[in-house]
Order: structure tokens, then sequence, then C-alpha cells
């Protein structure tokens, strides 16, 4: 950031614009909105501008500042066109330490203007520090259409019962998460109807029943497998209300951007084969946080209720009597699939499809390997990268035909991304050629040909290519780069 946003407080305070032209009306237009005393400096006016003058405005000065005009000012605008000049009032401002903005010339400007939704007293600004105004324009309609003309209502409201709900409620936390509560719901949709008296009602009704309502929780919130713009609008909600948040590892910290910033994070990364925080330890903390009053965030890769421990999290925080809220997030092999385009089901061939776990407690669990290898079985493995070699095995020697599709997806939807196709016979050199490291997902008895499709471009393929006859007896079985990765 070179540039730092901030709010500056100008009401009653002096401002003044250089120029009489468009650029000059835009920002007195702007300033208009604001309590500022605006003072006009320029010899010559357009018409708009001179009829802001007759209705008495702003205060008109009929000639170009020069630096001792600059006296007092809170902030400057220059758009005159007169380089020079705008270069000296540049110099006495910065002297002076007033802000100014030369309107078109950020090399003799200390601030930018930003593009503003205005809900007033709520404001947005947007800045792009002056890399792709277009950008902003973009945010600006988007958010225009998004926050209802009378948003800022709900600013004066809040504005109003600041007081008598401090005075109520002490506990700073207890109190937050009451605004949010009276933000969000039917004091919100009164407030936004303009029915100030219901408003009212649910005030107080909401003030009586404080006490009651505002203990711990926790909500399980599926994080997707990366790609933040997977989460659902209930997990940014869940993240943004959260006090405190414990993060799993495969959590892209990315999504951490979406919590509020004083939020507590607790990192409880389990690493394959690495340091780990025991699963007892994260039951503990989830049971003390919440019932420390705290409104906690346990953040999980993809769906909280997949391959994620969920059960043992409930159990506890059900024994401890504490509310739990479920958010689902998109699991891996669905958002695997969809990257690459691989239908997960297909109509008349594959009217099953499961999610298995490659590793447990005892390595690679046993699984009805018959089922698993029959020629229209289709099924996602996760966390199976290690235990490959023996998976193959298996179905392998359960029937399994040696050309089974397997595409596997490393890394899906992050930026390092890979995907790579190849078949269950060479499934272990794939992996290996791929060296695939990352978390991933095997999909096992899918592709795109069953699906009447065609491999997309991004699919790397990997096929061992057949021995020759005269390697067959040598003692160096070398796999010929021709797999193409
Ligand atoms: N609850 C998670 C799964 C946790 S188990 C979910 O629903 O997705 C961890 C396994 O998920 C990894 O070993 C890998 O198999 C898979 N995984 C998670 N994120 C992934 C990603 N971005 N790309 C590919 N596989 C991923």
């Amino acid at each position: 950031m070179k540039y730092f946003p901030v709010f500056t407080r100008i009401d009653a305070a002096d401002v003044l614009v250089a120029g009489g032209g468009e650029a000059a009306l835009q920002k007195v237009r702007l300033l208009l909105k604001t309590t500022a005393r605006i003072t006009l400096m320029a010899p010559n006016l357009n018409q708009e501008l001179r009829a802001l003058v007759a209705k008495g405005a702003l205060r008109h000065v009929p000639r170009l500042p020069e630096p001792a005009d600059l006296e007092r000012q809170s902030l400057v605008y220059a758009a005159t066109g007169d380089r020079a000049l705008e270069e000296s009032l540049f110099a006495a401002a910065r002297a002076r330490g007033i802000p100014i903005n030369v309107v078109d010339a950020p090399d003799l400007s200390t601030f930018l203007t930003p593009a503003i939704v205005d809900r007033d007293p709520i404001v947005v600004a947007i800045g792009t520090e002056g890399t792709a105004p277009v950008l902003a324009r973009e945010i600006k309609s988007r958010l225009e259409s998004w926050l209802p003309a009378n948003f800022g209502a709900l600013g004066r409201h809040a504005s109003r019962l600041r007081r008598r709900i401090a005075q109520r409620i002490r506990d700073p936390q207890a109190r937050r998460r009451f605004w949010e509560r009276l933000l969000n719901g039917p004091f919100r949709r009164a407030v936004l109807m303009g029915a100030s008296a219901e408003a009212e009602r649910v005030v107080s009704r909401e003030l009586a029943g404080a006490a009651r309502s505002l203990s711990g929780r926790v909500a399980l919130i599926g994080c997707g497998p990366g790609d933040p713009d997977l989460l659902t609008l209930k997990a940014v909600q869940r993240l943004q209300e959260a006090d405190v948040l414990i993060v799993d590892r495969l959590v892209n910290p990315q999504i951490l951007e979406y919590a509020r910033r004083d939020a507590r994070r607790i990192f409880v990364g389990k690493t394959p084969r690495g340091p780990a925080t025991s699963q007892a330890e994260i039951n503990r903390l989830l049971v003390a946080e919440a019932a420390a009053g705290h409104v906690v965030a346990r953040l999980k890769g993809g769906d909280p209720l997949i391959f994620g421990r969920a059960a043992e999290e409930l159990a506890a925080l059900a024994a401890a009597h504490i509310p739990v809220e479920i958010v689902p997030g998109i699991t891996a092999a669905h958002a695997c699939a969809a990257r690459i385009g691989l239908p997960l089901t297909l109509r008349e061939r594959v009217r099953q499809f499961s999610l298995l776990t490659g590793s447990s407690a005892e390595g690679l669990p046993d699984f009805d390997w018959r089922a698993l290898a029959a020629t229209d079985a289709a099924f996602a493995v996760y966390m199976g990268v290690g235990s490959a070699p023996l998976l193959r095995e298996r179905l392998l020697a359960a029937g399994a035909r040696a050309d089974t599709p397997v595409v596997i997806v490393e890394n899906g939807t992050q930026s390092n991304e890979r995907a790579i196709a190849t078949s269950l016979h060479d499934l272990s050199q794939a992996l290996d050629a791929g060296e695939i490291g990352g978390p991933a997902v095997i999909f096992v008895g899918l592709d795109w040909a069953a699906a009447g499709l065609v491999r997309p471009a991004s699919v790397a393929l990997y096929r061992r290519p057949p021995v020759r006859q005269s390697e067959r007896y040598g003692d160096a079985i070398s796999i010929s780069t021709e797999a193409i990765l």
C-alpha cells in the first residue's frame, strides 16, 4: 500500500479549490456533500460553478491562488491547468503540511480521492492507487446496487442507540454481538422499511433478552478447497462474527482476511507426519473458548463433515451443551472435478460415486476391493497419495482393469493446481513423475471419454510407454520421457 486509507475530519473546516472548469466542479460537487467551508479561486467560472456561487453554496475569489492563500486551509484541490502554479501550490502545501490533490497529477498530490459510495453517515471509499480507476468504478457500481439507498438510516439509528446500549451491556464482546444481531435481524428490516416505531420495539425486546442470548457458541465452517470465492455467504458472515478462529492447516490463509482483524487466531495444523495438535486438544480448546463466552469459528478445509473429524468435535461440544452451527463447504472432490470439467456421475453409466480415505490409523483401510474393482465403480480417494501404490495393487488383485481411468488433482483451485490423467496401471509412476506432494484427490473410474467429452488441455497426460522387446531383458527398464507431463 503506497496510500493509506483514512477518513479525515472536515466539518466546518476550510477547503480550497483552485480552478473554474469541469474538473474543479467535480471536486466542488463532492465537497458540497460535506459541511466544509469551500473557497473557490479562479478568475473565470463555468456556468454551473457560477450558479453555485450565486446560490451562496461557496465563497468565490476571482483570481488564482498564491502560496499565501493556503494558510488555514485543511485541504487543497487544484485543477487550474497551469502546471507552474500547481507546482508552487504543491511545494507550499507540503511545506505547511496541508494535504493537496492536483487533479490528474499524482506526482503533485499527497492524497488521492477515492471512488465513493455514499450512504451518509456510512461511506465506502474505494482506491486503486491510481492504477485502474475502471476497477474502482466496477466495485462502486456493485456496491451501489447492493446497499439499499437508505442504508445510512441504519447508521443514524445506531448512533442514537449507542449510549443506551453501552450502558445496558457493559462487556465489549457481548456488546458487539448484540450489535451484530440488531443490525442483521428484524431491527434492520424495520429501519430499512422506515418503520421507526417497530424498530424501537425490537430494540427494547432485544435488550430485555440480551442477558439470555449472548453466551458462547461454535460455527463449524467449511472453507472449501482454497479459492476464497468458493466460500458460501454464510461462511463469510460467520467468519465476520467470530471472536476466535480455530484454523486447520488446509485452510487457505487468504480466507482469514474475511474475519475481523481483532479476532484471535489459533492454528491447529495437522501436518502429515509432522507436528500436530491432538484432536483431544482441539476438542478441549473449542469447548473452553465457547464456554468463556466467545463466538468461535472452527475453520476446516473443504466440507466440515467430510474427513474432518467433525463427529468428535460435535460430541465434545454437545457434552458441554454448547450450541453449534454447521456451515457446509465445497469438498475437495467436488471442487477439483469442477476445475477439470469431470462429471462425477453419468446417466446410465456411473450411478454411484463414493468418497474414500486412503489413510487411517492402520494405513490404507481395508475396503471391499471386489466392489471397488468393478468396471462401473467410481470413487475419489482423499489423503491417498502415500498409499496409492498399495491401493493400485489391491484393486488390480481384485480384478480391476489396468486401463481403468485415473485422474489426480493436486492443490485444486489454488494457484499451484495441477492435474494429471493416467490409468490405474500407471498410477504410481504418474504420482512419482508428477512429484505430487500437496493435497490431492485421486479419481478412479471416471474420465472424459466415457462422458463423450475431451480431456481439457490443462490436464497433463501420463502414460507409461510399452516396454520395448530389446529392453525387456536388459537390466535397466527405463521409462522413456514420451509420457507427457
Ligand atoms: N474436509 C476436507 C477434506 C479433509 S482431508 C474436504 O471436504 O475437502 C484432506 C484431504 O482433502 C487431502 O489429503 C486431499 O485429499 C483433499 N484436499 C483438500 N484440499 C484439497 C485441494 N485443494 N486439492 C486437492 N485435494 C484436496
